[in-house]
């Protein structure tokens, strides 16, 4: 099937943490010249306005207000890369939405029913003109159902776990791997298990398992994918 010609492809690409979303997501945008959208980080930067405002992050009230004070924007780093900098307001907060403290209570504000119902139209606004890739947990099933292909990429615990410390570990980070492994267990059962837009596929879903493939293998995968439905020719 095409897209719409009202707008252009509408990708989606759900998953659980550390699956390799964001590296895939920013490959296949590139690869197309499509904008990425990461959902991840409008929860990260309402976890992070709660935890700053000395709020509860298990407080619907507490999170709803850092929701709503929110003036989230992305803007390229320097060098030129779109959407690899976010910013509140005036303030650069990309290196604040992956700290620690946020990666513990990030999953407890995204259950919010407020919260969620707060992000939604700032992500269907972004959606609105197609031609993006956009990443997170319920994109496919909640946010965007009418997207041209949904994708979902899997991966095993360890696998992941041992990619998140890598990264963080590159990005100058001291983190033990058990922490991590265990933030990303926690965050996976809550995010799977809240009642309100829980991490699943898509009935519509192309499932993917990253285990074993490189970032490319999976963009290319995807290209097939989109080739397949006519949503670019060749692969
Ligand atoms: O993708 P990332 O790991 O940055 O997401 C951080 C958290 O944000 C997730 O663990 C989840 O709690 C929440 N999230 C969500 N819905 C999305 C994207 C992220 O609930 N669409």
């Amino acid at each position: 099937m095409s897209a719409p010609a009202a707008r252009g492809p509408i990708v989606t690409i759900d998953g659980p943490a550390a699956v390799g979303k964001t590296t895939v997501g920013r490959m296949l945008a590139e690869s197309l010249g499509y904008l990425c959208l990461d959902s991840g980080l409008f929860y990260r930067a309402v976890a992070l306005g709660t935890v700053r405002a000395g709020g509860d992050p298990d407080s619907p009230d507490d999170a709803l207000a850092a929701a709503q004070a929110l003036r989230l924007r992305f803007g390229p780093d320097p060098s030129g890369r779109f959407a690899a900098r976010t910013f509140d307001g005036a303030c650069d907060i990309t290196e604040a939405l992956i700290s620690p403290e946020v990666d513990r209570t990030v999953s407890l504000v995204s259950r919010i029913r407020e919260v969620r119902a707060a992000m939604l139209e700032p992500q269907r606004e972004a959606l609105r003109e197609g031609n993006i890739v956009a990443l997170g947990r319920d994109i496919g099933t909640v946010v965007c159902p009418e997207a041209d292909l949904k994708i979902y990429l899997d991966a095993s615990p360890d696998v992941r776990a041992q990619r998140r410390w890598k990264e963080r570990r590159d990005a100058g980070g001291q983190m033990d791997i058990a922490d991590i492994r265990e933030n990303l267990h926690a965050r996976d059962r809550i995010d799977s298990q809240r009642s309100i837009a829980p991490l699943q596929a898509a009935p519509d879903a192309v499932i993917i398992s990253t285990d074993d493939a490189t970032p490319g293998e999976v963009v290319g995968a995807i290209r097939a994918a989109m080739a397949a439905r006519g949503l670019i020719r060749g692969g």
